[in-house]
């Protein structure tokens, strides 16, 4: 009796665990401490209940990257928090395969400093900074008469000023990932990307924000959350999450919840909880 119990109890976690959305963190490399933010982008997805988190951890840099070979097929969607040496030939095709055969991506913070010398990688991420992008990398995003535009004035790819709180406008409140939030809402002590530059295809800017000159940034509305289509596969490029108090933020991982769900499955089934901030004060998740 105990064992015919336990084995349906087991069968039982299966099949739920089977219904969820599985997700793969790529991690291993990246300038930023992505040995604490996994940890806490694995707890933001796990909280909803409704995806299943793996890691893949590449070997540190100058220790076989080659052999990094993550298998990306056997996930809905890929979250990267992997910024360092480029992926063998092999990997990178398996990635492009498995983002324009349906697969979703979400490129989190410095994951859009990754990989400039990749053409497929930056048409998917759409704005790309720093690892010596320019002009040559595509345009910049800039918000024009309501509108975004593309800016080919030559200059630097990827900046940011002094590290401050600020509001993140909702720039496409019908979109899955930002209907029910505020037009604006507040985001914790974060690293505010300015002057991206990149293909920027079919970009829909999700959330922006003011980048103050007073602060060493651009003085221009920075895209931050986009949408970019790569063949059947969806792609967010959320370049918020620098370090501890960005993540531990009620905005950023309701947006990273919400993202990742749409990136897997084109829909957002998730409800907007009661403590979402508003435009006046940031919430530090519990
Ligand atoms: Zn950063």
């Amino acid at each position: 009796m105990k064992t015919f119990l336990l084995a349906s109890l087991s069968l039982a976690i299966s099949a739920t665990a089977a219904d969820k959305i599985k997700v793969l963190i790529v991690d291993g490399q990246n300038n930023h401490q992505w040995k604490m933010t996994t940890p806490v982008l694995k707890q933001i997805l796990e909280e909803p209940g409704i995806f299943s988190v793996d890691v893949a951890t590449s070997p540190e840099k100058g220790k076989g990257i080659e052999s990094f070979q993550p298998k990306f097929s056997d996930y809905a969607v890929v979250v990267s928090n992997y910024n360092g040496e480029p992926w063998s030939a092999a990997t990178k095709q398996a990635f492009e395969k498995y983002v324009s055969g349906g697969g979703g991506f979400v490129s989190v913070h410095a994951a859009d400093n990754s990989f400039p010398e990749w053409p497929a990688y930056n048409e998917m991420i759409g704005l790309g900074g720093w690892g010596g992008r320019s002009e040559k990398s595509g345009p910049y995003l800039r918000l024009r008469d309501g509108k975004w535009t593309f800016d080919t004035t030559p200059g630097r790819g990827g900046s940011h000023g002094k590290q401050h709180e600020f509001a993140l406008n909702n720039r496409a409140p019908e979109h899955p990932i930002m209907k029910g939030l505020p037009a604006a809402f507040m985001h914790r002590q974060d690293e505010l990307y300015n002057s991206l530059r990149g293909p920027a295809k079919d970009v829909t800017v999700l959330a922006s924000a003011m980048s103050p000159k007073d602060m060493g940034g651009s003085g221009e509305e920075e895209p931050l959350i986009m949408v970019i289509p790569f063949g059947k596969g969806r792609v967010v490029h959320d370049a918020l999450g620098h370090g501890a108090e960005a993540v531990h933020c009620v905005a950023f991982a309701v947006t990273l919840q919400r993202a990742t769900e749409w990136a897997a499955t084109g829909k957002v089934a998730q409800k907007v909880p009661a403590t979402f901030p508003d435009d006046k004060k940031s919430i530090e998740r519990p």
